[in-house]
């Protein structure tokens, strides 16, 4: 495997935010407000939230939860009710009010990035006695199933000796699904809180058993969800936006051609249409319907990847507009510069800035996944994909039209094949 080296960007100020230090201790009146706070923006949503073994629970413990939308966290505040929580934030929750975040005792981190302090501030705050809440899958589930849950989380638990929570929100993507956030839906909203590992079993089960527990537990599928729910999703927008997962179509295979409408979703290449129905499911509006769930339709595209992948013949290129993050107050606009991807190298990012060249390089290995946001609000709102180092952050807007999905998968599975290929290597060295 090549190893290219990054060269910095020539920022005319150099200073960076600094993510390494220890967040501060919830003060009591503060988690009452985010309570508060929390019940008054859910005032209007039929939701529920309910408790499994976790009778007689205090802090310190980890919460580990899945992560959809916003609304997460507002749950998750009902759930935690009153009690000191240290949430872990990506740097751009940060963007122009980092002093709130600082305040409300977020931790902040890089999305997919080696970040060390963050396991000490995650030991700090579980020592002084209070909840520590993450989202190991590190950005909204696109397809409204399971993400990647890193393998790190088994030796972290280990680590603390604490009892592990599972949150698991459903109907949250239903409601709000990350490619059309701005059109909610209503649908009701159940969030379970399960001590699914206690402090006795932290010492007596392996990492290994520990991460089979994890994946088990915060396994969820919200259209299952809606299914066994009999949830009827009668918004006419309600499909709007789900060309940006459903990228492929399985017709002619042509991908970055489709396009939704209302309940429509369509293939400009050959045509074909399909209306994503009251009850969640998908149904051809002529001929076979070749995937009858969004889950299932959005999985094929990822073996369509992977098999590219283990064919030789991934590999993507396109001029990017970059904005850079090395601060939270504002973007840095790098203007235009060449991003490529492939099995080999891992992300390459090329630009010019302020008179220097500049390389921003993430090996397969470096990058289990990949942070995309659609339509992003914070600097235009069109799609695009962040490439975060340890101390810098950029968000990459293609040239070429809906891209960004596939560029996750693909970086999904890569990381798959690489740490595969890299154990056994290890193996066959014992
Ligand atoms: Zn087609």
């Amino acid at each position: 495997m090549e190893h290219i080296k990054n060269i910095d960007v020539n920022y005319k100020n150099n200073k960076r935010y600094k993510t390494a230090k220890y967040p501060i201790r919830q003060p009591l009146y503060l988690a009452g407000l985010i309570r508060l706070l929390s019940g008054i923006l859910l005032m209007n949503k039929k939701k529920k939230v309910e408790k499994i073994n976790m009778e007689g629970l205090k802090p310190p413990y980890m919460i580990l939860s899945n992560h959809m939308s916003f609304i997460d966290f507002e749950l998750t505040a009902l759930g935690t009710n009153m009690k000191r929580v240290n949430n872990v934030v990506n740097i751009d929750g940060y963007y122009r009010r980092p002093w709130l975040l600082t305040w409300i005792g977020a931790i902040c981190t890089r999305k997919f990035t080696t970040d060390m302090h963050l396991v000490k501030s995650i030991r700090k705050v579980l020592q002084r006695g209070d909840i520590l809440c993450m989202y190991p899958e590190a950005r909204y589930s696109p397809a409204g199933i399971t993400s990647y849950l890193p393998d790190s989380l088994g030796m972290l638990v280990k680590m603390n000796k604490v009892p592990v929570v599972a949150v698991v929100h459903r109907g949250n993507h239903l409601h709000t699904p990350a490619w059309n956030f701005n059109n909610k839906r209503k649908v009701p909203l159940h969030t379970t809180m399960t001590q699914i590992i206690t402090a006795e079993e932290t010492k007596t089960l392996s990492a290994d058993d520990i991460n089979r527990r994890i994946k088990e537990e915060l396994s969820y599928d919200e259209y299952k969800y809606q299914k066994d729910n009999g949830i009827l999703i009668t918004e006419p927008y309600r499909a709007e936006g789900l060309h940006k997962i459903l990228y492929k179509c399985p017709c002619c295979k042509t991908e970055s051609k489709m396009a939704s409408e209302g309940a429509e979703i369509f293939c400009r290449e050959c045509g074909k249409r399909w209306t994503l129905l009251e009850n969640g499911d998908l149904k051809a509006n002529e001929g076979v319907t070749e995937f009858c769930r969004v889950p299932d339709w959005f999985e094929w595209e990822r073996y369509e990847v992977r098999a590219e992948v283990e064919r030789g013949e991934y590999s993507f290129v396109d001029k990017v507009d970059v904005h850079s993050m090395p601060r939270c107050w504002n973007f840095e606009a790098l203007g235009e510069a060449t991003l490529t991807h492939n099995a080999n190298e891992g992300f390459v990012l090329r630009g010019h800035y302020n008179g220097k060249d500049y390389l921003i390089a993430r090996a397969p290995l470096q990058t289990n996944s990949l942070h995309v946001e659609y339509n992003f609000p914070h600097i235009k709102p069109f799609d695009c994909v962040d490439i975060s180092t340890e101390n810098d952050s950029f968000y990459c807007y293609p040239t070429k039209e809906n891209v960004v999905t596939k560029l996750a998968l693909a970086t999904e599975e890569i990381y798959k094949i690489k740490l595969k290929a890299a154990r056994e290597k290890c193996m066959r060295k014992d």
